[in-house]
């Protein structure tokens, strides 16, 4: 692999083009007038979670009927008692005007016929507070965001550049950093995958806004680009990082072997009183909570999980065929249509549903401004651990973090920046080694190894035995990994499996340290 001789230098650097990273490209261009935003992303533009949100961002809109308190005690509770209380008060408060600017930038939510906003309900909520855009609200986003990012004169977009690794101490002094010590981030190691070759991109601030790691498991709802880059990108700079057992299973994705990522039958269709039925049309959720359909997500994931075991069969169904098919349709375009092309008929066809990894709660740890551990690194979005979701995340909670803790990040440096020093003597990425060709089919065979140790063992339901196993496969294929990237060309396959392993052993000793069960997290050895 060639490296670039050349420092890209700019003022900020932003590694991620999802709703973290672009509303703060957004808001920094817009109050740092002068200043060189570079946004790098690793595939097209809008190609990211954010995407593929459905339900909507939570908000307490309308106050005669809500309160800011009940948002708080209804996050709190999914939590599972472990949320940073001043955290969830802090962007619960902050969610309306934060909801404001992304309508003044252009993002158009439903309202209903008398002009006000239309409000869903999703589990765990209390009360009908979901700002929403049909069924597609992560893409409305992405468009209104990117619409606006490409407006901005003091932005450059940068497609499929993959960051690599994050530039410290370590490489600019030549010396072995430990976790506990004072480290700066000085940019990252990009790969330019069109051209081949790696840039190296020096920064007063870098921004990690990479998002999750749900491709560590078989059945997922994320995009193959949720490959965990930034978490692991950060664990090896020596960053904190934290709560990486408590993943999110989503209850309700679409049963449709073969169709990768997993589809997602949104929460907000159990909020408009879709009913949850077995294999043979029973119901079953009383058995499990008094909330029924609308208990939080890892209670009603771990109840299908037992129904499933239980029963040997492979889905359960989620039963709108009593619901008003014409307002369904209008809230739910995407999914009554993929139904449809599947020749699921709501009206009179139960949709078979499964649960598949969908969120991470942990990842690089943040304080309330979005500072990481590291010197000028910041962070927001699914690659943190912010305190909001504690050992579970409160649905639509989270398009929500990413918006507070970029703009908290963006306020703090209006106050720090101008004391910033440009980083200086930064290295090229060092591009001596042996290089040999590598069959590409051995990275594809480890990619699946991971997903199959990780969806076998450490899935919904854990145990002492099941951790065991995964770490002693995941050290090998480590190993592995380690050879092949010491020794052969760099690609975004290779980076991203180094990643995937890095995380999956994350999550996995994180898992093997927690001794209690608490709401992602559940090992039978602990009941
Ligand atoms: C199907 C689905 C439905 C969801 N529905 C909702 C919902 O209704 N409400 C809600 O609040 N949340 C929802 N979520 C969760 C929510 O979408 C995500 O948590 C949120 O969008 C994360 O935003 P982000 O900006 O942190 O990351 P993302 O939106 O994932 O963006 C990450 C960005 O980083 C880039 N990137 C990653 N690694 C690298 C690298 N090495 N180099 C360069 N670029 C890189 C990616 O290409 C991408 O642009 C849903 C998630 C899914 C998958």
């Amino acid at each position: 692999m060639n490296a670039s001789k050349k420092i890209h230098k700019s003022d900020f650097l932003v590694i991620g083009s999802g709703i973290a990273g672009l509303s703060f490209a957004l808001k920094t261009a817009q109050n740092f007038k002068d200043a060189t935003i570079t946004i790098i992303t690793k595939n097209e533009k809008n190609e990211c979670n954010t995407k593929y949100a459905q339900g909507g961002i939570s908000t307490v809109w309308d106050k005669t009927v809500d309160s800011f308190e009940q948002h708080i005690e209804d996050t709190l509770l999914a939590g599972d008692g472990i949320c940073d209380e001043k955290i969830v008060k802090m962007v619960v408060e902050e969610a309306p005007e934060r909801l404001q600017e992304l309508i003044d930038w252009g993002t158009k939510f439903d309202k209903t016929t008398n002009g006000n906003y239309s409000l869903g309900r999703e589990g765990g909520h209390s009360q009908d507070r979901i700002l929403h855009h049909k069924d597609i609200t992560g893409a409305e986003i992405e468009r209104a965001l990117i619409e606006k990012v490409e407006k901005a004169e003091n932005i450059t977009f940068l497609t499929y550049h993959y960051a690599i690794d994050l530039i410290t101490e370590h490489q600019v002094k030549k010396q072995q950093t430990k976790r506990q010590e004072k480290i700066t981030c000085y940019g990252a190691y990009v790969l330019d995958e069109k051209k081949s070759i790696v840039k190296t991109f020096s920064a007063k601030v870098t921004m990690l806004a990479t998002g999750g790691n749900g491709q560590v498991y078989s059945t997922t709802t994320n995009p193959v680009i949720a490959t965990g880059d930034g978490i692991a990108m950060a664990y090896r700079a020596k960053a904190e990082i934290s709560d990486m057992e408590f993943i999110q299973f989503h209850p309700t994705a679409l049963f449709n072997p073969g169709e990768y990522p997993a589809f997602l039958i949104s929460e907000a269709v159990r909020g408009e009183g879709a009913i949850l039925r077995d294999y043979y049309g029973e119901r079953f959720m009383k058995k499990y909570d008094d909330r029924e359909e609308l208990a939080s997500r890892d209670i009603v994931a771990r109840a299908i999980d037992n129904e499933l075991k239980k029963s040997g069969t492979p889905h359960v169904y989620l039963d709108c065929t009593h619901l008003d098919y014409k307002a369904f349709k209008k809230h739910f375009p995407n999914i009554t249509e993929k139904c449809m092309s599947l020749g699921i008929d709501v009206r009179k066809d139960y949709i078979p549903v499964s649960p598949a990894q969908h969120y991470i709660c942990g990842g690089v740890n943040i304080n309330k401004k979005g500072k990481t551990s590291l010197k000028n690194l910041y962070a927001s979005g699914e690659v943190t651990r912010s305190g909001l979701h504690g050992a579970n995340r409160l649905a639509s909670n989270s398009l929500l973090e990413g918006l507070v803790f970029s703009n908290n990040a963006y306020e703090n440096l209006k106050k720090r920046f101008h004391k910033i020093k440009e980083p200086i003597n930064v290295p090229v990425w060092n591009d001596s080694g042996v290089v040999k060709n590598m069959e590409k089919i051995l990275i594809t065979h480890d990619r699946n190894e991971v997903k199959t140790i990780m969806s076998n063992y450490v899935g919904i339901v854990r145990s002492n035995e099941r951790l065991l196993r995964a770490e002693r496969r995941l050290r090998v294929l480590y190993e592995d990994n380690k050879r092949l990237y010491d020794h052969s060309e760099l690609s975004t396959d290779l980076c991203e499996l180094r990643n995937l392993i890095t995380t999956a052993y994350l999550i996995t000793q994180f898992s093997k340290n927690r001794k209690e069960n608490r709401g992602g997290f559940y090992s039978a050895d602990l009941v």
